[in-house]
């Protein structure tokens, strides 16, 4: 309990609450080139293409575009670096620990910055930046760095003539796809655990978003991480990304992105050298509210998960069930507050609710929300383009959406909200599980006992209950069904960056009874 004058922590209370953190003046993009062996590389090629700021048009700088060839180098540098006697190997693994910790130091020092860049490349609100992926990914490369003296295994007891015991080494150069909708936070996703582990990395980031990634290359050097340990090669996914996914040299690739490209990659990924592959594509995540539940929670909640990064999330809760008893009150509710939502300059940490990547995301997002109004959905508010203001979607509800609408069917990665009727449990749960997604679903309701029923019957990696797109470095992330393959964060990413090795040992000392 906090005492008077203290917060809960004990520290003094302050009457006058913190400024809020305020973007950096952005003069110039230091770091637009290819990163191998830290040091910074011009296309072999000779090509660059743009990155744009999405909240005003504009071009924000030109980057070297990463071809087959760059990814060869790439792969060379990270295969150098993790040899057999490379000083990375050698390297005593609580050091390792403590260069993970370095480099999240040094992403706390440039915090605001960083946030700006993100902001600048992806349109997503500033504060959002600042407090959610810097913070999503400071707290995760901590978590690993805690990890990496702690990857140990076991003991097996065979029989007394032989001595059996597991070893977790590194699975070598893991290859990274990225997408735009979380740069930083999913650069540092992949690459904080295959750190851990002891691997080397070749990432690449979405053509859209590479400007944070870059610049952590820079924090990278700083830290001290061995020259070839991580390798960031920004280009085009059938190119660079392609080149990754069949590479002969990279020993396992994880993707992050839609569930076509995931489908590519598998494929490469059989047709190459059988890497592994862990993947992670997106979802048409169930929301259901039981009328048991806490009303104003449910609806703050509900539209968090359907609205956050401007709907951009492969967790959106775009399917929200409602239990019919309080059907009306909820979709009031819902509208009430879709209006309230503060749209605008997401560099002005007032805005709540920015543009959306590109013009291709945001005609998508359209097109579907005209196919909702023309198979009968009711469209509650929002729904168009907000007036001079560059790719930015009005946070738009529908109610009486069907199950085999596309609205209920499709992923809309934008800020659509689909209110469906529900009448029991059972069916809920069926209708839920329609689906061949399966990467998360949120249950509201006020009974423990449903809260365990529903979370075990429905079919998702993640289940929150009371709560949504509540993320944690500690708990593992990932998909059911055709979600994807694998785990990211927590103790059961470390699995996904291992290969154990089994040594058995034949003692032939005489037994002495
Ligand atoms: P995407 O095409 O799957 O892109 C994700 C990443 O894969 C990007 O780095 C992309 O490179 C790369 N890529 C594309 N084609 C590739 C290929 N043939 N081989 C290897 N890598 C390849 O996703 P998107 O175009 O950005 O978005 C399309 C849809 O994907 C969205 O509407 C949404 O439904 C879904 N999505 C899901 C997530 C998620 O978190 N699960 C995130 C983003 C998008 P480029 O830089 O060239 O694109
Ligand atoms: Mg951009």
């Amino acid at each position: 309990m906090a005492q008077n004058g203290t917060t809960e922590n004990g520290l003094p209370q302050s009457p006058i609450p913190p400024p809020l953190p305020q973007p950096c003046k952005i003069s110039e993009i230091k770091y637009t080139k290819i990163f191998i062996n830290n040091e910074w590389h011009s296309s072999l090629k000779g090509k660059t293409f743009p990155t744009f700021n999405p909240a005003t048009g504009v071009k924000i700088c030109e980057i070297e575009e990463a071809d087959k060839a760059d990814i060869d180098k790439a792969v060379e540098a990270a295969k150098a670096a993790g040899k057999r006697g490379s000083s990375w190997r050698r390297m005593d693994v609580s050091s390792r620990g403590r260069l993970l910790h370095k480099l999240a130091d040094l992403m706390e020092r440039d915090r605001s910055l960083l946030a700006t860049m993100e902001t600048m490349d992806t349109g997503k609100p500033f504060l959002q930046s600042f407090f959610v992926d810097l913070d999503g990914s400071i707290k995760t490369l901590r978590y690993y760095a805690g990890w990496a003296d702690k990857v140990h295994g076991k003991t097996m007891p065979v029989d007394d003539n032989f001595m059996c015991f597991t070893k977790h080494e590194p699975v070598g150069v893991c290859g990274a796809i990225i997408p735009w909708n979380f740069p930083l936070l999913m650069f540092v996703w992949k690459v904080a655990p295959a750190l851990c582990c002891g691997n080397t990395v070749v990432i690449k980031p979405a053509e859209q978003t590479p400007l944070t990634a870059l610049y952590t290359g820079a924090l990278l050097k700083e830290a001290g991480f061995p020259p070839g340990v991580v390798n960031i090669v920004p280009g085009f996914g059938p190119t660079a990304g392609a080149a990754i996914a069949s590479h002969m040299g990279i020993d396992k690739v994880a993707f992050t992105g839609s569930m076509e490209v995931g489908q590519l990659i598998k494929e490469a990924a059989a047709k190459s050298n059988l890497k592994r592959v862990t993947l992670e594509l997106g979802g048409k995540n169930p929301c259901i509210v039981f009328a048991d539940a806490d009303l104003p929670l449910a609806v703050q909640e509900a539209q968090k998960g359907a609205f956050y990064n401007q709907g951009q999330c492969c967790t959106a809760a775009s399917r929200v069930f409602v239990e019919e008893s309080i059907y009306d009150d909820f979709l009031r509710l819902s509208i009430e507050s879709a209006k309230k939502i503060t749209v605008g300059d997401p560099m002005d940490p007032c805005t709540s609710h920015g543009p959306q990547i590109d013009r291709q995301q945001f005609d998508t997002i359209l097109e579907l929300v005209e196919s909702g109004k023309k198979e009968g959905a009711r469209l509650e508010c929002g729904g168009y383009a907000v007036q001079d203001k560059a790719l930015i979607i009005q946070p738009t509800i529908f109610s009486d959406v069907k199950d085999h609408m596309r609205l209920a069917t499709e992923e809309i990665f934008g800020p659509v909200q689909c209110i469906m009727k529900f009448k029991s449990q059972e069916e809920v749960i069926e209708r839920a599980n329609n689906t061949h997604y399966g990467l998360a679903a949120a249950v509201f309701t006020r009974s423990v006992e449903r809260a365990m029923r529903v979370s075990s019957e429905l079919e998702a990696g993640t289940v929150w209950v009371n709560c949504y797109n509540a993320l944690h470095a500690q708990a593992p992330f990932g998909g059911f069904k055709m979600s994807g393959n694998g785990r990211e964060l927590g103790e059961y990413a470390l699995a996904e960056y291992s290969e154990v090795k089994a040594i058995t040992i034949k003692l032939n000392d005489q037994l002495t009874v």
